[in-house]
Parts: C-alpha cells; structure tokens; sequence
C-alpha cells in the first residue's frame, strides 16, 4: 500500500481520514498513490490559515518573495525528471510532454520571481499645484485557485506563482483526477522556504471543496480553470458575493488551411495541434477549415501521419499519444465520436487501442465531411477528435472560424502576408497563430481569450499583476 498524502494547511501536512487512490489512466490497475479527500471543514481551515499569514507576507520585501519562488523554480527544474514521471503517470501525457510540461512550471516559477521586483506604479502630476499623486499596486489578500487535469503542474503553478510574489496568500483546490502534482509543489515551496500558511492545498471534490473556497468571506478572488458550466457558475457566485474572478474555461479552436499553404507545414500544425497531449487542451486545433484547392491533399497527408502516430503507455518512450486522462473523458470522446459518425461524417480512426496493460487508450480521430452547424464542430470535446470543414476560399473560412461562441486561439497556415495580416486582425480570439499550432504559448506572454472562453483579466506574463494586485491612488501635498 502506498503512503497516503495529506492536504497542507498553515505549514503542517494534515492527518489523513478519508483518501481516495490517484489513478493511472495507463494502467488502471497501477495507481499513482493515496490523496486525501478534504472536506469544507479542511477548505475553511485552509482560508484561516492563509488569512493568518497575509499581514506578515504581504508586508515582506520583494527580494524575499522573489528568492523563494526562484528557489523554488530551481528545485522545479532540478527534479523535472521525476516530476515529469509523476505527471505523466496521473495525467497520461507522454512523457516528454510531462517533463515539458514541469519545465515550463520551473520556467513560470522564476519568471515570476523577477516579477515581485518588477512591480512598478505611476506618479501623475496633480491640476493643483504642490500636489502630487502616485498609483501604486498593493497585495489584495486571499486568493482560492481552482485548477483542472489537463496541466496538472503549470496551472498551479502560473495562478499561484504570480499570486505569492504580489504578496497574496492562497488555497489551491487541484481536480480530483490529478493532485499529485499539486501535492509535490506543495511540499518544493515549503522547502523553498516559503512561510507557512502563504500556499495551502486541499484536496478533494470540487462541488464539496471548491464550493466551500469560493463561499468562504475570508476569500477576496477566485482564479478558476475549467470547463464553461462550473467557470460560469463560480464567476455568477463570485459577483453576488463581491469577489473578483478570473475563468478561463473552454475552446473550439479553428486552424484554417490555404490554397496556398506550406503543406507540410499546415499538416504538422493541425497534428500537433489536433493531437499531441491527447487532444486535451483548451487551446487544441478541434476544427480545421480548409479551402478547396488544397482539401483533399491536405486530408490524405493529415490521416497518414495521424495513422502513424503511436498510443500507448504514457511512460513507454516510443509513445506519441498517451492514454485519455480519466473514464468520463473517455466516454464522452467515445459518445462525440460516435455522434459525429451518426450527424454525417466520416470518422477516420477513433478507435480503442488494446494494451498490455489496462488503461483508456484512444486513437486519434478525425472527422471528414462535417459542416459547421453539427455538434462535433461546435461543443468541445477535449480528446484526440478533430472535425474538418471543407470551405471555398478564405472569406469563408474566416466567417466559419469566428462562428461559435468560443473565441480562445485561432490559427491560419497560408504563405500570403496579407491574408495572415487580415486574420491575425480578424479572428475573433485571445490568441492567433499563424503557421503554428493552436496551442503552445509561451510561458511569459498573457493567456486567455474572449467570448465564452475566459472572463476576467489575462493570466501569466506582465499581465497578471491585474488580477492579483489593487491599485491605490495616493496623493501627497
Ligand atoms: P470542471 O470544470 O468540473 O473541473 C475543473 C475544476 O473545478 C476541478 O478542480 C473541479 O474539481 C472543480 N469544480 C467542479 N465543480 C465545482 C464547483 N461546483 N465549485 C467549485 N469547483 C468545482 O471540469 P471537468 O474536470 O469535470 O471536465 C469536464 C470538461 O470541462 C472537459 O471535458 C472539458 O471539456 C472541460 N475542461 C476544460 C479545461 C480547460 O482547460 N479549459 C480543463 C478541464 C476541463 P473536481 O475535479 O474535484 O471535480
């Protein structure tokens, strides 16, 4: 039996009374190890804590918070190995996107140790004379985060890294499905030597532990990451109770492909994109729109290499594409799939690949002949499925990719510059690429999007200072 991990509340690992096993998506048989399963009693003990610590952290220099979370970084980076194995292991991404994932936290991590140093204000010249007036940036107080499975360390880490270097103290609720990641921060920042009660973890379901967070009057914001229903229904709550929020929440991103693309090029934008980590990603290519000159070749040289791609074990290092993350993402790839098949299109693969061991393993599916109005193109599916739309030219194509309520990321591969011009002007989303997949941002520039996808300020680079500090305007005579 495996050590059972226990939340971390005020400095101190808790005692454990109720734990549930973290499952390996591949090999069900094989779990990750024991978590506990906190309760509201845990999530309001957790704000108290966190509230307790927030004169102290707040009014510490900014070298110390940027020392600790560099430290911290360091320790991310040192162990990107092993924490990579564990990611891959509760989530199922292969293992190089595991490893690639922890550096990218390692990376967040000191980017935004440099960023408590960084804060910086106005001073604006007052209309009455001898009077001056200075904006300054202060700490807001406690911050509940609330994180989802498919980056089961960068979440964390980009929501509560920007968070402790403004001075915020914070609770994170990670998804039941992945909190051994979570748990591993948790135990580097203590060692970094981050005070006790400035990062606390707990543990277990989201309607229990996420809700009592989010009702808790000690908690001042709410940072969520998820799908649309629980960000809207959190974000509703928040307003009633006069706390600011941040959501970021679904996708349905479009890739357009040109007459006149790099095909090779498009072909591996739409594979990466559609694909790599499973499909499991908010910014992930779900509708691929391309023009007619180019269809069919692009169609034949798309299902070849997606045909090619290897699934399996997540850790095995031949795989391309690990396991689907947990059963109910399973099913609901399977019921899309078999939805898209039953609204008309033709399915390309899709199907369930056997294994030596007992794990969700999905072959990537893609979709022919769909047209915008069915389901497959318009509700997120959040697996390896992508939907391809036949258009005939780009006016067309931009008129597609802007319709549904979505508006995260959007890509276009052409060789013209005034058609990527155009697009990067016209696609309705936060994020636009143009030659290069849908997902994949860097870990210092702002993420998010518009529409149904995210509500509230950006999250990471320079711009999450938003979210996390209140401006004061002082004036001095
Ligand atoms: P949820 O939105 O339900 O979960 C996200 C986080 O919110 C988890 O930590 C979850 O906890 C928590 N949560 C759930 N209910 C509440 C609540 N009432 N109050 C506070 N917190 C709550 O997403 P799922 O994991 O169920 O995934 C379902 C779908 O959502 C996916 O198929 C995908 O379409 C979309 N999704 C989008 C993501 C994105 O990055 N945009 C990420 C993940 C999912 P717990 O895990 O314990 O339920």
């Amino acid at each position: 039996m495996s050590a059972v991990h226990g939340n971390f509340i005020g400095g101190e690992w808790t005692k454990v009374f109720d734990a549930a096993p973290n499952l390996n998506p591949s090999d069900l048989d094989t779990p990750v190890g024991d978590y506990a399963r906190g309760g509201a009693d845990d999530a309001h003990a957790a704000v108290a804590a966190a509230r307790a610590a927030f004169p102290a952290w707040s009014m510490r220099s900014p070298q110390d918070r940027a020392d600790v979370l560099d430290r911290a970084g360091t320790l991310v980076l040192e162990r990107r190995e092993a924490l990579g194995r564990l990611l891959s292991s509760e989530e199922g991404k292969t293992l190089a996107e595991g490893i690639g994932e922890v550096v990218r936290a390692g990376h967040i991590l000191k980017f935004m140790a440099g960023e408590a140093l960084r804060l910086t204000g106005d001073r604006i010249a007052s209309t009455r004379p001898g009077v001056d007036v200075e904006v300054t940036r202060e700490p807001v107080g406690v911050f509940a985060l609330i994180t989802p499975w498919n980056f089961p360390i960068a979440i964390p880490v980009w929501k509560a890294a920007p968070a402790i270097a403004f001075g915020n103290c914070v609770v994170l609720k990670p998804a039941d499905a992945t909190p051994g990641c979570a748990w591993a921060l948790a135990e580097i920042l203590a060692e970094a030597g981050l005070p006790g009660g400035v990062f606390n973890l707990v543990m277990g379901p989201g309607r229990v532990v996420g809700d009592a967070l989010v009702s808790d009057p000690e908690v001042d914001g709410v940072s969520f990451t998820g799908s649309v229903a629980t960000g809207r229904a959190i974000a509703a709550k928040c307003a009633g109770l006069g706390k600011r929020v941040q959501c970021e929440m679904g996708g349905k991103n479009p890739l357009v492909v040109l007459d006149d693309a790099d095909l090779d090029k498009a072909v591996n934008a739409a594979l990466n994109g559609a694909f790599f980590s499973t499909g499991q990603r908010c910014t992930a290519s779900s509708r691929l729109i391309v023009t007619e000159g180019i269809h069919d070749r692009f169609v034949v040289a798309l299902s070849e290499a997606m045909r090619a791609l290897r699934v399996g074990h997540a850790l095995d290092p031949s795989t391309q594409i690990g396991p689907v993350a947990d059963q109910a993402q399973f099913d609901k790839d399977r019921d899309y799939i078999a939805l898209a098949a039953a609204e008309g299109g033709r399915v390309v693969g899709g199907e369930v690949v056997q294994s030596a061991t007992r794990g969700l393993f999905l072959s990537p599916a893609l979709v022919l002949d769909t047209t915008p109005a069915m389901r497959i193109n318009r509700e997120e599916v959040f697996g390896p499925v992508a939907g391809v739309i036949r258009v005939r030219d780009y006016d067309e194509a931009l008129a597609v990719a802007n319709d549904t309520e979505f508006g995260l990321s959007s890509g276009i591969c052409t060789e013209g510059l005034s058609k990527a011009r155009h697009f990067l002007r016209h696609a309705q989303a936060g994020m636009v690429m143009v030659n290069l997949p849908t997902a994949g941002v860097d870990p210092h520039v702002p993420f998010g999007g518009r529409k149904a996808s995210s509500f509230g300020p950006r999250e990471q680079g320079s711009y999450a200072r938003e979210f996390y500090t209140v401006v004061k305007t002082g004036y001095i005579g």
